[in-house]
C-alpha cells in the first residue's frame, strides 16, 4: 500500500466537472483579471470568516506583506511573531525593512507563547503576526490584551487554518486582519497561488484593495505605493467550486486525526494536544516520537508519507543571521523543530489506509 502525505488527484476527481465548467467561464468571458468570480469568493470567504471585509490577493506570502504595507510597516519597525512557522511570515517583515522580532513558543500547541509577548515590546514595535499552526488558533484572547494595552496592529496569519475557531471566533476574524492561503495543499487549495485578506475594518479594506493595484486611487492616478497582489479569476473560479466543501473535508480531517489518536493511546507516540478553547483543521497532524530518523527512515521504506514543519526554526536561519539570533534563544521552537513530524491526515485517507500507517509507526518505534 502506498499513503502519500497528500494527495490532491484524489480531491480532484470528486469536483473535476466543476471546476473545468468555472474556470470555463472565466474564460469564456475574458475577464481575466478581477471581475465577477474573484468578487463573489471574497464575499463568500468573508461569510465564513464572520467578517465584513475580504480582499483577494496573490498568495498568502502577499497577504501578510499587503497588510503590513497597510499598517505602514518599513525601516525600523519591528514587528513580534514565532519562529516556529512557515518562512513567509518573517520574510514579509524584513523584505520591508522591518525587524522580525521572535517570541517563543508554547510547548504544547506549538502556536506563539503570549506570556512572553510583553518582554519583546519596544518602542518600535508596531504589530504582532500571530501563526495559527496547523490548523490551530493562537492563544488570541491574551495577544489581543497585549495589543490593545500597547496600541499594536494584530495581523492572523490562518494561511493554515481557514474555518479554525477559538472561543467560537472564526480564524482572522480577531485581529486587526487575518491572511489566508491557497496554496494548493492548505486546506482550501487553489490550481496555484493565492490568497485573501480578511478584516472587519472598512477603511483597512478599502486601502487593500487600492494596495493591490499598485495604490492606484483612480485610473493611473497612484495614492502611494502598492504592488500587484490581485487574486487570479481562475484562481477564483476553482476555488468558489471548493469552498462548500470545506466544512466537510475538515470534519474528515478532525476524524482521521481521532482515529490516529486512540489507535496511538497508551503508545510513545505524542499525539497533538488540541486547546479545548479551539476547534482545529488539522491542516497537519503533528505527533512527537523519541527517535524520529528512525521512523522517518521506516515510514519512506514502507511508502508513507510525512514531513517535518518546520525543520529549522527561523531565528537560525542563514538570511536572519544578521538578527544576532544564537542557538538557545528559542528553546521551545528549537525542540519542536527536532522533534515533531507530520503524518498524512488529508480528507480522502481510508480506514485501511490510517491503520496501515499506524501499524508502521508502532513498528518502528519497537
Ligand atoms: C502557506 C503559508 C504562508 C504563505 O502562503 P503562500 O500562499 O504560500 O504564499 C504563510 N504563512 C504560513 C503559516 C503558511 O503556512
Amino acid at each position: 500500500m502506498q499513503v502519500p502525505m497528500l494527495d490532491l488527484k484524489a480531491q480532484y476527481a470528486k469536483i473535476k466537472n466543476d471546476v473545468l465548467a468555472s474556470i470555463g467561464e472565466v474564460l469564456d468571458s475574458q475577464i481575466c483579471i478581477g471581475g465577477p468570480k474573484v468578487a463573489e469568493l471574497e464575499r463568500q470567504i468573508a461569510a465564513i470568516s464572520d467578517c465584513k471585509f475580504a480582499v483577494g490577493v496573490s498568495s498568502g506570502t502577499d497577504a501578510l506583506l499587503a497588510s503590513l504595507m497597510s499598517f505602514g510597516v518599513g525601516e525600523g519597525d519591528e514587528v513580534i511573531t514565532t519562529p516556529f512557522t512557515f518562512f513567509a511570515t518573517a520574510g514579509c517583515i524584513a523584505r520591508l525593512g522591518g525587524k522580525p522580532v521572535f517570541v517563543d513558543i508554547d510547548a504544547k500547541t506549538y502556536n506563539i507563547n503570549p506570556s512572553l509577548i510583553e518582554k519583546a515590546i519596544t518602542k518600535k514595535t508596531k504589530a504582532i503576526i500571530p501563526v495559527h499552526l496547523y490548523g490551530q488558533m493562537a492563544d488570541m484572547d491574551s495577544i489581543m490584551d497585549i495589543a490593545k494595552k500597547h496600541n499594536l496592529f494584530v495581523i492572523e496569519d490562518a494561511a493554515q487554518s481557514i474555518g479554525s475557531t477559538y472561543k467560537g471566533k472564526k480564524a482572522g476574524s480577531i485581529g486587526t486582519c487575518g491572511c489566508f492561503s491557497f496554496f494548493p495543499s492548505k486546506n482550501l487549495g487553489g490550481i496555484g497561488d493565492g490568497g485573501m485578506v480578511v478584516t472587519n475594518d472598512e477603511k483597512l479594506a478599502a486601502k487593500m484593495k487600492i494596495m493591490r493595484h499598485h495604490g492606484q486611487g483612480s485610473t493611473y492616478y497612484y495614492d502611494f505605493v502598492g504592488g500587484n497582489f490581485r487574486l487570479d479569476p481562475i484562481q477564483a473560479a476553482a476555488l468558489l467550486v471548493k469552498l462548500p466543501y470545506l466544512e466537510e473535508w475538515s470534519a474528515a480531517r478532525r476524524r482521521n486525526a481521532e482515529y490516529y489518536n486512540k489507535k496511538f493511546a497508551g503508545t510513545s507516540v505524542k499525539t497533538p494536544y488540541i486547546n479545548p478553547d479551539c476547534v482545529t483543521i488539522y491542516n497537519q497532524y503533528v505527533i512527537k516520537v523519541p527517535n524520529r530518523d528512525k521512523l522517518i527512515e521506516h515510514l519512506k521504506k514502507n511508502s508513507i508519507g510525512c514531513a517535518i514543519y518546520y525543520p529549522m526554526p527561523l531565528h537560525l536561519q542563514k538570511c536572519f543571521e544578521y538578527l544576532g539570533y544564537k542557538k538557545g534563544d528559542f528553546p521551545e521552537s528549537e525542540k519542536a523543530a527536532n522533534e515533531v513530524l507530520a503524518l498524512p491526515v488529508y480528507p480522502e485517507l481510508t480506514d485501511q489506509m490510517k491503520d496501515y500507517v499506524v501499524e508502521a509507526v508502532l513498528e518502528a518505534l519497537e
